[in-house]
């Protein structure tokens, strides 16, 4: 978070990148099965099972690897050789923002909140969300991975109102512990969510079909989110990952960002194992639009294989 905050104030806000890697239409199909969706470069519909499910673009960061207040990791040449393995010969690490919506009957989840056009982000949101058929007074339950900036900060709205006045706002007994006592600059939204608030330790079932997964390491209370409606699953794995290359292809490079680097690099590894193993569907939250995909290994690691389409 005081990185987030130091990126912010530094003025370190690149270019909106927002129409890189989100340029894909939705397809036919889906927009036929979900009617109640405009065509938006910045939604993508699938289902899990019988739950419908959009991702919803945010925004974009834009890191330059070799410049250590902006990149957290600080082995600029080890992220370059990666970069540069998978073609990106820009220098920059670029990650995507995409909160997840899930509709189940009466049940409106959305799954963190975006940056609310801060830390190089365009703000997209609430747009997305429209374009999704929903309006913000109707999400009924807000689920948050973790309390930095591009999770919690869509979840204030003008005049120090809420963004999703409906809303329960569910995140770890843990991670409220560590906001409260560490606000930074979110003391006025704490209190604004404050009377929302509910917590749950992790594992808990958080919503009808959602159940919260302790992924250790980079705050004191991160959580992912499993998805699960009949055969299909889906495992939201919030922040455990920034990076579709680095922290998939180098999990064990420290990442300042986390709270707890053994314990992240431990959560990463834990991961990419149990999800290639069982082929795991993944959203990653940071990984290019739309976010789905499933890890492979690749010689002696893994790779990010994203869904097609
Ligand atoms: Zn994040």
């Amino acid at each position: 978070m005081t990185f987030y905050a130091r990126l912010a104030a530094a003025g370190l806000i690149l270019a909106a990148l927002g129409a890189a890697g989100c340029s894909q239409e939705p397809a036919k199909t889906e927009t036929a099965a979900a009617p109640a969706h405009t065509a938006s470069p910045d939604i993508h519909a699938f289902r899990i099972g019988q739950i419908e499910a959009v991702a919803l673009k945010d925004g974009e960061m834009a890191l330059p690897a070799a410049d250590a207040t902006a990149s957290p990791w600080a082995d600029a040449a080890e992220v370059a050789s990666v970069l540069n393995g998978a073609g990106q010969t820009d220098g920059v690490v670029h990650l995507s923002v995409q909160p997840l919506l899930l509709r189940d009957g009466e049940r409106i989840v959305l799954i963190d909140t975006g940056a609310a056009g801060q830390m190089g982000t365009e703000g997209k949101l609430q747009s997305s969300l429209r374009a999704a058929g929903v309006e913000p007074g109707q999400v009924t339950d807000v689920l948050i991975s973790h309390s930095h900036g591009d999770h919690i900060g869509g979840l204030g709205g003008n005049g120090g109102k809420l963004a999703f006045p409906n809303a329960a706002i569910r995140m770890s007994a843990a991670e409220w512990a560590d906001l409260q006592a560490n606000p930074g600059s979110f003391g006025p939204l704490i209190e604004a969510i404050r009377p929302k608030v509910q917590t749950f330790e992790p594992g808990a079932e958080v919503a009808p079909g959602v159940t919260s997964v302790g992924l250790p390491g980079h705050t004191p209370g991160h959580v992912g989110y499993e998805i699960v409606s009949g055969a299909d699953r889906l495992l939201y794995i919030g922040d455990a990952m920034h990076s579709s290359l680095i922290s998939v292809q180098r999990p064990e490079l420290v990442n300042g960002w986390d709270s707890d680097s053994a314990a992240a690099v431990r959560t990463r590894q834990g991961l990419l194992g149990r999800g290639a193993s069982g082929s795991l569907r993944i959203y990653g939250v940071h990984f290019p639009f739309p976010g789905l995909g499933r890890f492979e290994r690749r010689d002696d690691g893994f790779i990010w294989a994203p869904e097609a389409g």
